[in-house]
């Protein structure tokens, strides 16, 4: 068995209402699908975190190393592809462009084993999971405050636990917002905070001071990735559990903010800290640590099914009875390829997903979707 093609798919969709995160404007919404093709017909999929373009570059310069290699050797091939890229790569596009193609192999892996990529990581501790509403965004021409507290509401009323709010905007209408979020959904309701690295080290350290009477979760992504010191400084210097790690990438880029518990939680992405291979890595070297793992979903159905099979498969830490169960982030901003991509949509029942059972990661991919949601000049 030999891996005869590569394909990458990039997807588009202009947004009727565009939104902001702290960091990030949004007119569009656009991921890129990798698409791995065998000699005997097996084909497996995966999915880049961040930009499409640019991930789709870094896809196809792994090429010369993936043809004719044998898509069943997932770690050889990944130490081939991290080395061919290492002395420039490291993080970023080089492993963001590499998970996309260890999930797709995983998916071969699946589908030539008949058998789930849960199963082949080791078995599948759960059948369901538990989805957080991710959404919250700032939207153009709104009332912030009061748009938040309309969609938390939502949120809870079709059933979800929790929900995550964006802030970063400004400490006091950060608060305003989380105030009027918690008078929505009552006392109930789990509650995140995301800053999307928008503020510095004393912005934080005052909005987790004054946010933590409203029962907080956690507190995503306090300060820029890079300052891991400033994290652990947020941490220490204010109450509420502090997560991050979306743009952490491979064991060595998760390991300081793992063994310095610069989190109390880690967030590594399926489809940018390198797939399934290194995000099984990852999430042993927390268990080492006694770091919470709750990985970090932002794509389409493809993204949300590896997602979906790595936590089946994770390990309960501690085991227990009743043991603390991953929760799956889940994006309910507009996008209306996310689940078009696959002929079954990977949707929540009153805030709880199925993990798809069969072979690979449980898909089968729409190619009509592909062709409507095609970017354009692709
Ligand atoms: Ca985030």
């Amino acid at each position: 068995m030999k891996i005869a093609a590569v394909h990458t798919h990039l997807l588009e969709y202009r947004l009727a209402v565009p939104f902001e995160s702290a960091s990030m404007r949004f007119d569009r919404r656009a991921h890129v699908l990798v698409e791995i093709v065998c000699d005997d017909g097996t084909t497996g999929w995966g999915e880049c975190l961040g930009p499409a373009r640019p991930n789709a570059a870094v896809v196809a310069a792994y090429k010369p190393w993936l043809i004719g290699a044998n898509p069943l050797e997932t770690e050889k091939i990944w130490a081939r592809l991290y080395n061919a890229l290492r002395d420039q790569g490291q993080r970023g596009l080089a492993v963001t462009a590499l998970s996309g193609i260890d999930i797709a192999l995983w998916d071969i892996k699946g589908r030539h084993f008949g058998a789930p990529v849960s199963m082949l990581l080791g078995g599948r501790f759960r059948e369901e999971v538990r989805a957080y509403a991710t959404g919250s965004f700032k939207r153009d021409g709104v009332d912030r405050v009061a748009d938040n507290a309309t969609d938390a509401a939502r949120y809870h009323s079709e059933g979800f636990h929790a929900s995550k709010m964006k802030i970063g905007f400004g400490v006091k209408e950060d608060l305003a917002v989380i105030r009027a979020v918690r008078e929505a959904v009552g006392p109930d309701m789990r509650l995140m905070v995301d800053a999307n690295h928008g503020y510095d080290p004393l912005e934080a350290i005052k909005l987790g001071r004054k946010a933590a009477e409203y029962d907080i979760d956690w507190f995503e992504e306090p300060v820029v990735p890079e300052q891991l010191g400033a994290y652990r400084e947020v941490r220490a210097k204010q109450p509420i559990p502090i997560a991050g790690g979306e743009t952490w990438h491979s064991r060595w880029g998760m390991r300081e903010p793992i063994e310095t518990r610069a989190v109390d939680i880690i967030q590594p992405d399926l489809a940018g800290v390198g797939g399934f291979t290194e995000a099984k890595r990852v999430a042993d070297m927390a268990a080492l640590n006694g770091i919470r793992v709750v990985p970090h979903v932002w794509g389409t159905a493809v993204h949300i099914a590896a997602a979906l099979q790595f936590m089946a498969a994770m390990v309960p830490n501690p085991v227990r009875v009743n043991p603390i169960e991953p929760i799956l982030e889940f994006d309910r901003t507009e996008n209306p390829f996310r689940q078009a991509v696959v002929k079954t949509p990977i949707e929540h029942v009153r805030g709880v997903v199925k993990i798809p059972d069969g072979p690979g990661l449980g898909i089968e991919i729409n190619r009509d979707a592909l062709a409507e949601f095609r970017m354009k000049d692709d």
